[in-house]
């Protein structure tokens, strides 16, 4: 932070010579809004296992372009802009089977390499998401409802089909939401009661089931006896990503969302008898973004109520230690420049 020049609080200016330039096809975006999520406060405390340090933190990131030459996309100066920041190599075998958010050299912006919590950044032209009609704090958690809505792509859901989202936290949340504008007759399912209830409205869900002893008969008398055909885990928790399956109808797909440093396992005569099919999902692309960026240009994602959380940039390191603490119920916490 030593680069930067406090004049006055809530105003900070970067000298010239410490401007980043923009290479060639990139923008110089001045970040305005920065969303802060579990990946953070676990990099921050030293629990993050990808991380390496020192590291500029922020992948959830809204700008307005400050430079950019002329580009293939339209992006002109003053464009307000989602960044999405998974820099993938173009050429490994993922990259060439149109699946860059699982590229095997990915670097995401604020974990791989430095990110947005910072005043202007340079990115590729091609990673710049511009839209005149949503706002900064709109713009600012596409990236993380992409994440959701990429594993709701994956699910491929049938208007009509029953869905169990175990877990409502900010990716649970997206997860549910997505899968009900699909059409899917949605099933919230958390531990936490004021989280769940939460869930149940914001992502307007079919059903909302207490986790705990009378779950899997609840989910069972909802379904007819039959089980949902499709199962998410957005908890990050092995016992439960382990337990997912016993939730799933036979012929059913079970998809992991939230990933955990361990290992788990799963009981193989239930895996087999279900013929379950077994999806993970990493990360979104910029086709999920724009899936995400119409949702919100009809109205469809209601921002204000998911963005529970605010602070100024100069407040940013107190409330951050703030908003670790799980008292402080945050869904979506944001930093405004
Ligand atoms: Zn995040
Ligand atoms: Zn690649």
């Amino acid at each position: 932070m030593d680069s930067i020049v406090c004049n006055e609080p809530n105003q900070f200016t970067l000298r010239q010579e410490e401007m980043p330039r923009p290479l060639p096809g990139e923008a110089l975006v001045r970040i305005r809004r920065v969303g802060v999520c579990g990946t953070d406060y676990h990099a921050y405390r030293g629990r993050q296992p990808y991380f390496t340090y020192p590291r500029v933190l922020g992948h959830e990131l809204a700008g307005e372009i400050d430079m950019v030459e002329s580009n293939a996309f339209g992006l002109t100066k003053g464009d307000r802009v989602a960044i999405l920041p998974y820099l993938q190599c173009g050429q490994c075998v993922a990259c060439r089977n149109n699946r860059p958010n699982c590229c095997t050299n990915l670097k995401v912006l604020g974990v791989h390499m430095d990110g947005g919590m910072r005043e202007y950044l340079t990115v590729p032209v091609t990673h710049l998401l511009p839209s005149s009609a949503l706002s900064l704090d709109q713009l600012a958690v596409v990236e993380p409802l992409s994440i959701a809505a990429h594993a709701v792509r994956r699910a491929q859901i049938v208007p009509g089909e029953f869905v169990l989202v175990i877990g409502m936290g900010p990716i649970g949340l997206g997860v549910s939401k997505f899968a009900t504008l699909a059409g899917g007759r949605v099933i919230a399912l958390d531990v936490n009661e004021k989280r769940l209830q939460f869930g149940h409205q914001w992502s307007d869900t079919a059903h909302a089931v207490r986790a705990g002893e009378d779950a899997l008969k609840t989910v069972e008398e909802l379904t007819s006896g039959e089980f949902p055909t499709v199962v998410f885990d957005a908890t990050g928790n092995a016992q439960s990503m382990s337990q997912a399956l016993q939730f799933l109808a036979h012929s059913g797909r079970l998809v992991y969302v939230g990933l955990v440093q361990a290992d788990f396992s799963l009981s193989d005569p239930e895996f087999h008898k279900r013929e379950t099919t077994l999806l993970s999902s990493r990360n979104a692309t910029r086709e999920d973004f724009e899936t995400v960026m119409k949702f919100m240009e009809q109205g469809k994602v209601d921002v204000d109520a998911f963005i529970t959380h605010r602070a100024p940039f100069a407040e940013f390191v107190q409330a951050f230690d703030k908003w670790t603490d799980p008292q402080s119920k945050v869904i979506k916490a944001v930093v405004e420049l």
